[in-house]
């Protein structure tokens, strides 16, 4: 398969993939359309190209991976995403999220602590944008266990990358009734998923789902 084309097996394969995250349970039609639509072959590595279907993590350069689409389905949904929401992804990573979140309507800020990774994203969203779609992403190169004040506050915030606890920073970016969704685990490779509501300035909701395997989020409020 040509990697820098959309090919009807391309898009037949995302269409298998739709149903298998239908049949794990994701039911956001609007995070089920942006995957229908994204051709995530764009976002891996050429030698991954006839793999990039399946419902697997795969490597990206830097030691990083891009998420498993569930993953990627599964925090999306979460955030209960709206149109026009103002968003934050700490770990832009390969793009592929971020653009799912852009292809759901939304404002997308996303910062990456590795240079490479935020210039490789870039590059591919511009040839994902070639064939049409119109993904719009504000990139930024930093630590993002702090945040980017500058820019919120946020109605939502995802972090792609496995937490030791929740950072107090991204909660003040919250805005009020704002949802944050952060793996969260006292161990590098194994967390919970985790979603803070911000019910006012002072008090949050917590709730925690299923068991997932990140890479770890490392920073000044992540593990150093
Ligand atoms: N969202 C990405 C995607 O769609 O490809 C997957 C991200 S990967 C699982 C986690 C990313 O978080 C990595 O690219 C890693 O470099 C980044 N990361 C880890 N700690 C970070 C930090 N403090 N600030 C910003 N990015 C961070």
């Amino acid at each position: 398969m040509n990697t820098y084309q959309d090919t009807y097996k391309h898009k037949g394969l995302r269409l298998q993939l739709v149903e298998l995250l239908k049949q794990k349970g994701i039911v956001d039609q609007l995070v089920l359309d942006a995957v229908s639509k994204l051709p995530r072959h764009f976002f891996l590595p050429h030698e991954f190209d006839s793999h990039a279907y399946e419902d697997k993590a795969f490597p990206i350069g830097e030691d990083q991976t891009i998420s498993q689409p569930y993953t990627v389905a599964y925090q999306s949904q979460l955030l209960q995403l709206k149109q026009n929401d103002k968003v934050l992804e700490i770990g832009t990573g390969s793009g592929y999220q971020g653009s799912v979140l852009s292809l759901c309507g939304t404002q997308v800020y996303s910062i990456e602590r590795h240079a490479k990774l935020s210039e490789n994203a870039a590059s591919t969203i511009k040839k994902v944008n070639a064939l049409g779609l119109n993904i719009q992403m504000n990139m930024f190169v930093g630590d993002g266990t702090k945040g980017l004040a500058e820019h919120g506050p946020y109605n939502k915030i995802i972090v792609t990358a496995g937490a030791p606890s929740v950072p107090k920073a991204l909660v003040k970016q919250l805005t009020i009734g704002g949802l944050l969704v952060i793996p969260v685990g006292g161990e590098k490779d194994m967390q919970r998923m985790v979603r803070i509501t911000k019910i006012d300035a002072t008090n949050i909701k917590t709730e925690v789902f299923e068991q997932f395997s990140f890479v770890p989020l490392l920073g000044e409020n992540g593990w150093k």
